[in-house]
């Protein structure tokens, strides 16, 4: 136990010059969040919600989702823990929430604008995500905020729900995975504690290439400069407000993804559970000044195969 304190896999990402970016994990399994300390991991930067509702043929009460989120304070023993609020629509359907018939459903009533219409589902979560907060250091993210009215409709529900368990405020914050998101960074970052990326949807939005479209695979790349160029705007926004950014879609897991955010300056990257320990090592190997002069060239490339091509530092 000692000794495995040691390992390289639980120092912190310093990049060589002392910038320092925080590697925590994805998970969707309250057993997983041990898994993640273990790996090297500095906390849970996204956890997502829908396990908890998926498979199941009522929703989850309050306690029992109290409970689950208890169990990960319990095993990150101070570490962050990002709950993201249930995203569900789109693809994932659950039997207790008939939703009509949508065209798109990726365009339709997923994320923040499910749990908005449907305040027995949110209120619930968003008790026992608070209940759970007093355990260890909570913080609270929105998925799919496309609007300031979506963040300012969620934020009033969080608000009222604290104020009726008299709990202290907790961190809010928002996926940036909706174009409009991105492009409004600045007015969002005015209204709320911290962004993270998911450029898993942002950059199906962006590219106009449903993720899930097995004909297009190669070319939904989180890492076109389409993508990226959003990604440096929201940062931006972000900073012009003194707020952190965060991505937590699949690019944050690859060496290539993590170098050209830490050089567009995101702060926390947020992977899969396998990913984190040689994230962290690549990142430790260079300076946050070449991960800077990288992105640059990333951010001028003409495509997804360019920024592939281009020599690591
Ligand atoms: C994303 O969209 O990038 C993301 C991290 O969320 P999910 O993959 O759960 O949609
Ligand atoms: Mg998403």
């Amino acid at each position: 136990q000692r000794e495995e304190e040691h390992f390289e896999r639980y120092q912190p990402a310093l990049m060589t010059d002392g910038h320092r970016i925080e590697v925590v994990a994805n998970i969707g399994k309250a057993s997983e969040a041990a898994a993640a300390v273990e790996a090297g991991a500095e906390g849970i930067g996204l956890l997502r919600t829908e396990f908890l509702f998926l498979e199941r043929d009522t929703p989850p009460t309050e306690d029992k989702q109290f409970e689950a989120y208890c169990e990960m304070t319990r095993a990150l023993n101070g570490l962050p823990l990002i709950i993201r609020t249930l995203d569900i629509g789109g693809d994932k359907v659950v039997p207790y929430l008939p939703q009509p018939h949508e065209d798109n459903p990726f365009l339709g009533v997923r994320g923040i604008r499910l749990c908005l219409r449907k305040p027995e589902l949110f209120r619930p979560q968003l008790r026992a995500i608070y209940r759970a907060s007093v355990t260890g250091p909570v913080k609270i993210m929105f998925p799919m905020i496309a609007t300031l009215e979506d963040l300012r409709a969620a934020k009033e529900i969080a608000e009222q729900v604290r104020t009726e368990l008299g709990v202290p405020p907790v961190e809010i914050g928002i996926m940036v995975e909706v174009p409009s998101a991105a492009a409004m960074a600045a007015e969002f970052a005015r209204e709320c504690d911290f962004f993270s990326i998911g450029t898993n949807d942002l950059t199906q939005y962006v590219l106009a290439m449903d993720r899930m479209h097995a004909a297009l695979a190669k070319q939904v790349d989180g890492l076109h400069p389409a993508v990226l160029r959003m990604i440096d705007q929201t940062v931006r926004g972000a900073q012009s407000a003194g707020k952190w950014v965060g991505v937590c879609g699949g690019i944050a897991g690859e060496p290539r993804g993590a170098v050209i955010l830490a050089g567009l300056g995101v702060t926390e990257l947020s992977m899969s559970i396998p990913s984190v320990a040689a994230v962290k090592a690549y990142l430790r190997g260079i300076s946050h000044t070449q991960a800077q002069t990288f992105a640059k060239r990333a951010l001028a490339c003409q495509g997804a195969d360019a920024v592939r091509e281009l020599p690591l530092p």
